[in-house]
């Protein structure tokens, strides 16, 4: 065992496997799997080796065909078979509500260039003769799907990692790791120590317990699953016979089962509701290739369900039961990348399905280590995406709701329930008491909508408008009026200081830094010139700055912050999270309600738009920005939450002689729209520019040598390819959700576009050789061509919803750059629900088009 490496990967599993052979690939090949026992000693070797490419991430769901295209590469690397069946699937919609779902998925893998199809249930019958296709009602068929060995897999890419020069230690546990004041690490094992400048933490069952040799409580928990082997079946001895073909994949949602062949028999699992954690605080060191006992009763109800959607299988006899455990993140998806807080600590854990995920894992943070940059969007699956809310009790109520809705449909208004309430405001029982329905945003409790008194606060869940559409109107229609009043707590808040604040902050920002009590809006880019934040900056004094972000985006924002920070101590960073907290009040009487509350002058000329300035509202002390979100007259009021209370009730007291009402979360977002700003994480994500995004006004190439500033440039230089734009839709009963395709019927050349799903990043061919431009997304993004007089998916939604006070059903989205300035009817067209709708482009907001409402 060598004493000093590059890296090391801990954990032989599928994940730990990839990661070695992705970074050996990219070149890094001083590098070492440590693994506690064999390969395959942990989730891997009793996986039902299932693989497809859906996910409800359309960027995770490349990786994931990413993941399948790469087995024929590493079969022919390493010589290791690992028995690719091929077989496609489908899945099974047994309600209406079920089927809008498969038409969404479908719609969305128009523009993933994804080959789904929309089948009956009789055509899903004759390629799975065992259902009872009268339980369904449509299907869709995705041809990418199969299954494979698992152990087979695991070790073709370890072959294939030590074919380039990785070396793999087994039988020899970690069992402490410490850092090095250089940042480095000695890894220490069984066998001696290991000093490494990277440590990638692939432990699977125990992730958990790695990441607490470095002081961080990963939220992952492992969970029991089962799934059953059928005696050999002659049907499905016939159906090979007659068909030459082996039977497919088969998803059932009601049941929560997925199905497929097992050599002459039939193979199904189960996600079921009472689902039962494993070790869900410590992960025994001595567990080992040993599966748990089988708990029949526990899925019992499951395989009712199956049974009787798959009768041709309840006849068959029970062969074995296999009852494994592995490891789920609160929403599914992995954990990767660099751990906020650490130096050269990396995850690639929490993988819930190895098989179809591993190898877009190990491509993704092989790129982050090797080159800086994933080269991906890949938020779906950052570890910086939970916050320190998602303790071990709460990733425990969140992982077993999600396991046991593992199929389930998530409605675009659905909240779910588990863990909550987490985090509160000291407004919460009285938001409450104002009938709020009330949402989880990063952990906090949040009003979404207040519902009429006398109605019961929630949501009916739909794809549809639903019971929220009356009463948000009502909200949008009081403050654009009038006034209204929103708690804002869930925007992240850091404050900058220090002699090295403003160079610090002019160096990550495009726009330039403002005087002292007046306030920019500033995006964010990396070195690639792409979007990785859009803040409110406000200089608060003369070495002091005063940021608002995106909630979700904190840590994800910290990590990157702290690595730029300079080394001489001359900036500090402080994130306030909950300790402080927010009211917004706009509208037209926002002026005169905020004028009853301080005993300084708040005119026009006093208080202008875009100022900062700290002053006593309702006697509590806050910090107030002239500027809202709601595109209207308005003020961000920000204090302790000590103070939150007194200033709620003094702005509720006061405002009751300009028809104050609450307002929530939706409500804003439906203001937002028709004032066509994006938001962060859908319209501006790290796979625009900041062009492309329709920032112009906000980036000064001219400023200062910013990051990413080169880059950004030679966008500006070649033009965008692609633009954000809004849309008006002439939608009926349901509004855009975010990911549905944009048609257009267009007889002019824009050239070719890709969903920029990879940037940045080199990215590898099957022989290892680096491919750089459009080849590079062959495969990740689908490719449209030139239009010529044809309807064709041209785009995609990024969000939407229903804009109230313009009344129309607005979109945002990206086009390509040509089609962007068109505003002609009968140009476009976005498919809602599987019907294609028509849209025109709106390049002016329809709200206030001027701006003149927030200036004045
Ligand atoms: C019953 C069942 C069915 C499944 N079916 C499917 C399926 O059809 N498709 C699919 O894609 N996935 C399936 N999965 C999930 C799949 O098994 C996991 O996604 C996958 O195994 C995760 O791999 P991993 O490498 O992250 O973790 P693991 O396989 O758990 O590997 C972690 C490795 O790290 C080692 N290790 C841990 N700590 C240390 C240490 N301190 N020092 C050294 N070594 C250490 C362990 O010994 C282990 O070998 C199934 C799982 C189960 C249980």
């Amino acid at each position: 065992m060598k004493s000093h490496v590059k890296a090391v990967v801990i954990g032989g599993g599928v994940v730990g496997c990839s990661v070695l052979y992705h970074l050996a690939k990219a070149g890094w090949t001083d590098i070492m799997l440590i693994e506690r026992s064999e390969l395959t000693s942990g989730s891997s070797w009793h996986a039902a080796g299932g693989f497809h490419t859906l996910n409800g991430d359309p960027n995770v769901a490349k990786l994931q065909a990413y993941t399948v295209q790469l087995y024929k590469e590493i079969e022919e690397i390493s010589g290791q078979s690992c028995s690719l069946h091929l077989t496609g699937g489908v899945m099974m919609a047994d309600t209406p509500e079920r089927m809008d779902f498969l038409r969404l998925a479908h719609a969305k893998g128009r523009y993933l260039g994804m080959d789904t199809e929309l089948i009956t249930p009789s055509e899903a019958k004759a390629m799975f003769p065992l259902m009872d296709e009268k339980n369904f009602v449509g299907a869709m068929w995705d041809p990418v799907e199969g299954h494979l060995d698992p152990s087979g897999t695991t070790i073709a890419y370890s072959k294939a990692a030590k074919k380039l020069g990785a070396e793999i230690v087994l039988r020899n546990r970690v069992v402490d790791l410490t850092q090095q004041p250089d940042g480095t690490w000695n890894v220490v094992t069984e066998q001696g120590t290991v000093h490494a400048e990277h440590v990638v933490n692939c432990g699977g069952l125990w992730a958990r317990e790695i990441g607490r040799m470095v002081g961080v409580e990963l939220p992952v928990l492992a969970m029991e699953h089962m799934y059953l082997l059928t005696e050999p079946m002659p049907e499905v001895e016939e159906f090979n016979k007659s068909t030459g073909r082996e039977m497919i994949g088969v998803l059932d949602f009601k049941g929560e089962i997925y199905t497929r062949q097992e050599r002459n028999g039939i193979l199904l699992g189960t996600y079921e509701k009472a689902c039962k954690p494993w070790s869900p605080v410590n992960t025994p060191w001595d567990f080992g290739h040993e599966l748990l006992p089988p708990d029949i009763d526990r899925i019992a109800p499951s395989l009712e369900i199956g049974f009787k959607h798959f009768p041709g299988i309840e006849k068959a006899g029970i062969k074995q039961i296999i009852n494994g455990p592995f490891t789920f993140a609160l929403d599914g998806n992995p954990l990767v990348g660099p751990v906020q807080g650490l130096t050269n600590f990396w995850c690639a854990c929490a993988v819930m399905a190895g098989f179809s995920q591993g190898g877009g894992v190990g491509l993704a943070l092989s790129n982050w280590m090797v080159h800086g940059d994933p080269g991906f969007d890949v938020w779906g699956m950052d570890v910086a995406r939970f916050g320190e809310w998602a303790s071990l009790r709460y990733t425990n109520a969140k992982v077993r709701e999600n396991y046991s809705r593992r199929f389930s449909i998530r409605f675009p208004n659905e909240e779910l329930p588990a863990a909550r309430p987490a985090q509160t405001t000291p407004l919460y029982d009285t938001m409450l008491a104002n009938n709020a329905v009330m949402g989880d945003s990063w952990g906090l409790e949040t009003p979404l909508w207040f519902a009429p008194k006398g109605t019961e606060p929630k949501d009916i869940v739909s794809f549809h408008r639903s019971n929220d559409f009356g009463p948000i109107g009502e909200e949008v229609r009081a403050t654009r009026d009038k006034v209204g009043v929103t708690e804002i707590a869930n925007f992240a808040k850091y404050e900058v200081s220090g002699p090295g604040a403003e160079d610090f902050l002019n160096r990550l920002m495009t726009n330039r830094m403002p005087k002292v009590g007046r306030i920019v809006l500033t995006p964010m880019v990396n070195e690639f010139g792409k979007l990785i934040g859009d803040f409110t900056i406000a200089k608060t004094g003369e070495d002091r700055f005063m940021i608002w972000g995106s909630s979700a985006a904190q840590k994800y924002h910290m990590r990157w912050f702290e690595k730029h920070l300079p080394k001489d101590g001359s900036v500090r960073i402080h994130r306030f999270d909950q300790t402080l907290v927010g009211l917004s009040i706009a509208g037209p009487k926002s002026r005169d309600l905020l004028q009853k509350l301080v005993d300084v002058d708040v005119s026009t000329k006093a208080f202008r738009f875009m100022d900062f300035r700290e002053m006593a509202v309702g006697g509590a002390p806050c910090m107030v920005n002239r500027i809202t979100y709601t595109g209207d007259l308005g003020y961000e009021i920000w204090m302790a939450p000590a103070y939150q209370r007194l200033v709620y009730k003094a702005i509720k007291e006061a405002g009751a002689e300009f028809g104050l009402v609450d307002f929530g979360m939706r409500a804003l977002l439906s203001m937002r729209l028709e004032k066509n700003f994006p938001t962060w994480f859908r319209e501006l994500r790290p796979i625009y520019g900041p062009f492309e995004g329709s920032m112009d006004r906000f980036i000064k190439l001219e400023k200062n040598d910013f990051i990413g500033r080169e880059a950004s440039a030679k966008e500006h230089a070649e033009g965008p390819k692609l633009r954000r734009v809004s849309f008006i839709v002439d939608a009926i009963d349901a509004d855009v959700m975010g990911d549905e395709p944009i048609w257009a019927k267009v007889g002019k050349d824009y050239g070719t576009v890709e969903k920029p799903h990879g940037y940045g990043a080199p990215r590898f061919d099957g022989t290892g050789k680096e491919v750089r431009g459009s080849k590079a997304a062959e495969g990740a993004s689908a490719v449209r061509g030139i239009v010529d007089g044809e309807w064709r998916v041209v785009g995609w939604v990024t969000s939407g919803g229903y804009a109230h006070y313009v009344q129309k059903s607005m979109a945002q989205g990206y086009v390509p750059a040509a089609l962007a300035e068109d505003e002609s009817a009968g140009l476009f067209e976005i498919e809602i629900l599987g019907h294609r709708r028509p849209a025109r482009i709106n390049v002016e907001p329809p709200f206030d088009p001027s701006g003149e409402k927030m200036r004045t």
